[in-house]
């Protein structure tokens, strides 16, 4: 509703990418709408979701690859980041509001045929796995060369290997998880669409250090 005041300061553009059937679609529809679908079809279709949320200034994340995409650039994506003018509310002390536009594939990834403009303009990625198979953890390296050849370089990434809740079918352990994104120098947790674990975080994560880059 265009009459409606904007009620934030920033709005991010968030991709979400990762093998086929990982979880994407129910990350988003957990964090956005506090849903999850065992059938997989039912969530897909829908291009991006939106969830509003504050975020706050205490440093709760200060890796290497935000000083080092500082030192690179100050402006980081600044291009892509609406900033709000119009403030209808007090602003708050503690922190910003930020508005979270997630994208989903719809399927895509399936036929290797996410496009350019699915990228354009994003200032963050969630880059997803399944715990429970290794191919979907060997193909980090693949998503990480399709973000170097077509998001920004300076896209705040974050690793998140889904589906904790299945631990008996646990094919990667959290260890290998944790070393990989190290040395990728990404934020590293593991979640769960179905039991809600890390899914608020993961977001809150991203969105804080995207906000911390940019100021
Ligand atoms: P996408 O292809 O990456 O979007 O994956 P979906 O969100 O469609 O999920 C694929 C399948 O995995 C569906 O059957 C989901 O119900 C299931 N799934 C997604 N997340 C979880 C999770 O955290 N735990 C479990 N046990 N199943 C999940
Ligand atoms: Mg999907």
């Amino acid at each position: 509703d265009s009459s409606q005041p904007v009620l934030y300061d920033y709005l991010f553009k968030i991709v979400l990418i990762g093998d086929s059937g990982v979880g994407k679609s129910n990350i988003l529809s957990r964090f956005t709408r506090n849903e999850f679908s065992l059938d997989s079809k039912s969530t897909i279709g829908v291009e991006f979701a939106t969830k509003t949320l504050q975020i706050g200034r205490t440093k709760t994340n200060t890796s290497k690859r935000i000083a080092k995409a500082r030192k690179l650039n100050r402006h980081v994506a600044a291009d892509c980041v609406m900033q709000n003018a119009t403030f209808s509310t007090p602003q708050s002390v503690e922190g910003k509001t930020v508005k979270a536009q997630i994208w989903d594939t719809a399927g895509q990834e399936r036929y290797r045929a996410i496009t350019s403009a699915y990228y354009r303009g994003a200032v963050g990625a969630l880059l997803v796995y399944d715990i429970t198979k290794k191919q979907t953890f060997d193909n980090m390296q693949r998503w990480l060369h399709e973000l170097r050849d077509h998001a920004d370089s300076n896209i705040v990434v974050m690793m998140a290997g889904n589906k904790s809740d299945l631990t008996h079918l646990r094919a990667v352990s959290e260890r290998e998880g944790q070393e990989y994104a190290e040395k990728e120098e990404l934020s590293f947790l593991e979640t769960s669409a179905l039991g809600s674990e890390n899914i608020e975080k993961a977001f809150q994560t991203i969105l804080t250090e995207i906000y911390h880059i940019m100021n």
